[in-house]
């Protein structure tokens, strides 16, 4: 169980590890919405994407261990990292064979080991396993778990300090560690806020879990919203539950509507965001999302996308 004191307790002890990042209205996607819609923008957040929050608050609670791991090659694996690093802690990232060198490379210079090893996602993740069990590493899995969940919970009590009347939030949803953080901490905080989870239309594991009533694999498909992809494990605990008890709406988006997502936020309010951070923007623009009884937050949840895909986007060719 993850209470709003471990969020509180989260915040105190995070709170030299990450930035709290700046909160901005839009003009353009508050006509868009029929009311005030605000930019959450954790793009800017130290590393590029919340994860850092909860990464931070897992690895500041370990005890005595030899290190800490993961198998993430994305921002919870640039997370780990640079909380690591922080607290002067060996990291080590386990990855695939399939890893691109640029990406190794952001890894190693965040201070941590990139172990390449195995030629899936599932054979790195067994290296993990085998550091925890054989080595005394310390297993931080990207989202179920308790302390990780109370850090992303941080950006849900600092968003309803920058806005305290907000009334909705929109946020990007995959394995639900940030929506079960924000949604906690923004409904003990204010038991009629609103919270709206958004995922892409195709290979969303949450989406289809809900739909099944229990945690399901979904076949993992090409997406804009990278960061959305992966599964939310068989044997999933917490976010599973959380999310579908704290949940309000789940709207689920084209690739086409994250693409538009991520231009408007280029092109009107001057963000270069990823596509899983583009989906509020995306869910206002094709008219899945308004702004109900007060203001909207749209969580910018991360900013590293390829420049080159940015571009292409932007510039409308692909
Ligand atoms: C991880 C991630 C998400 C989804 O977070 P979950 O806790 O897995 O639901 C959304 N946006 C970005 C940029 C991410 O890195």
């Amino acid at each position: 169980m993850v209470t709003m004191d471990d969020v509180a307790a989260a915040a105190e002890r995070i709170r030299d590890m990450v930035r709290e990042t700046p909160i901005k209205p839009s003009a353009s996607l508050s006509r868009q919405a029929g009311g005030p819609v605000w930019l959450k923008c954790e793009h800017k957040q130290e590393t590029g994407a919340f994860k850092l929050r909860g990464a931070s608050n897992a690895v500041a609670r370990l005890g005595d261990v030899a290190g800490v791991t993961t198998a993430s090659t994305g921002n919870h694996g640039r997370a780990l990292a640079h909380a690591a690093k922080q607290l002067k802690m060996r990291a080590v990232i386990c990855v695939s064979r399939l890893v691109p060198q640029n990406k190794l490379a952001a890894i190693e210079s965040l201070g941590a080991e990139a172990r390449v090893i195995g030629a899936s996602q599932d054979e790195a993740f067994e290296e993990a396993h085998r550091l925890k069990h054989d080595e005394g590493f310390a297993l931080i899995p990207p989202f179920d778990h308790p302390d990780v969940i109370a850090g992303q919970g941080t950006l849900g009590m600092e968003i309803l300090r920058q806005i305290p009347d907000a009334a909705t939030l929109a946020v990007p949803l995959s394995g639900g560690g940030l929506l079960a953080g924000v949604a906690l901490a923004a409904k003990s905080l204010n038991p009629g806020i609103r919270i709206v989870g958004i995922s892409m239309e195709k290979g969303a594991a949450m989406a289809a879990s809900l739909e099944a009533g229990h945690p399901v694999e979904v076949e993992e498909v090409e997406t804009l919203a990278d960061s959305l992809g992966g599964g939310i494990g068989l044997q999933n605990q917490l976010t599973f539950p959380m999310v579908r008890d704290l949940m309000d709406e789940l709207i689920l988006l084209t690739e086409e509507e994250i693409a538009a997502g991520i231009l408007h936020l280029a092109v009107e309010d001057g963000e270069t965001v990823e596509g899983a951070a583009a989906v509020g923007a995306g869910a206002v623009l094709a008219g899945k999302l308004h702004a109900g009884d007060g203001p909207l937050v749209l969580i910018l949840s991360g900013g590293n996308i390829d420049p080159a895909r940015h571009a292409e986007i932007v510039e409308g060719v692909s």
